[in-house]
């Protein structure tokens, strides 16, 4: 069963953006922050602000996505509701898709990938941000909310094209379910972040060493 989130009480989360890759960063939402689960997107209000976050939106369609979640509650908590299920998919992608056994969970994510590729109508362009950085965009025509996760699985379709699920990996801290790629050229990257879960790591260890050590 669908667990509907408590609406929001509070400012929803800060979104962090360690993955290396959009779709990471959108697994990534569904986080634990000091041992508690939080979901970044519990809210059609909180998903429009991380896609703004994530320069998949600018503050003008942000504008327009949000009048619209008031006019049509029942369509925005659907493409909630579509987008979170998505995002279960891709996790199961993140952790598994690289293990030979996992043909599975492959299969599924690249039917879901399918699915909301197909009912895409839109225009795909590429944009030039303020610094100079050139990312895709994806302006959907009809129902505003349908496309939103587009540019989403589009990055996930990028890194089955190039083949790198095997550099995606969980943070090494059994806590903590964020994933990443390891971009790094030694292919160590072992913590989502050094200053969470790479420094307690760390702290940890040196816990555990002879107290008269105290280089670190
Ligand atoms: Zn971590």
């Amino acid at each position: 069963m669908y667990l509907r989130p408590v609406p929001t009480r509070s400012p929803a989360p800060a979104p962090v953006f360690i993955g290396g890759r959009l779709w990471l960063d959108f697994v990534n939402t569904d986080d634990a922050r000091l041992g508690q689960r939080v979901d970044v997107i519990a809210s059609l209000s909180a998903y429009v602000d991380w896609l703004v976050a994530a320069s998949v939106v600018d503050a003008e369609r942000a504008a327009v996505l949000r009048r619209r979640a008031v006019e049509q509650p029942s369509g925005a908590s659907a493409a909630l509701v579509e987008a979170q299920r998505i995002r279960n998919v891709l996790r199961d992608l993140a952790l598994r898709g690289r293990d030979p056994r996992a043909a599975l969970a492959r299969e599924q994510a690249v039917e879901e990938i399918n699915r909301v590729l197909g009912r895409s109508v839109g225009t795909r362009r590429v944009e030039v941000a303020a610094d100079g950085a050139y990312a895709r965009s994806f302006v959907p025509v009809g129902d505003a909310f349908g496309g939103l996760v587009i540019p989403v699985v589009e990055s996930a379709v990028d890194s089955l094209v190039r083949g790198e699920l095997n550099r995606i990996h969980r943070c090494a801290d059994p806590r903590c379910p964020r994933v990443f790629a390891d971009d790094t050229k030694s292919k160590t990257r072992r913590w989502c972040e050094m200053k969470t879960c790479g420094n307690r790591a760390k702290a940890r260890k040196h816990r555990q060493r002879p107290s008269r050590t105290d280089d670190g």
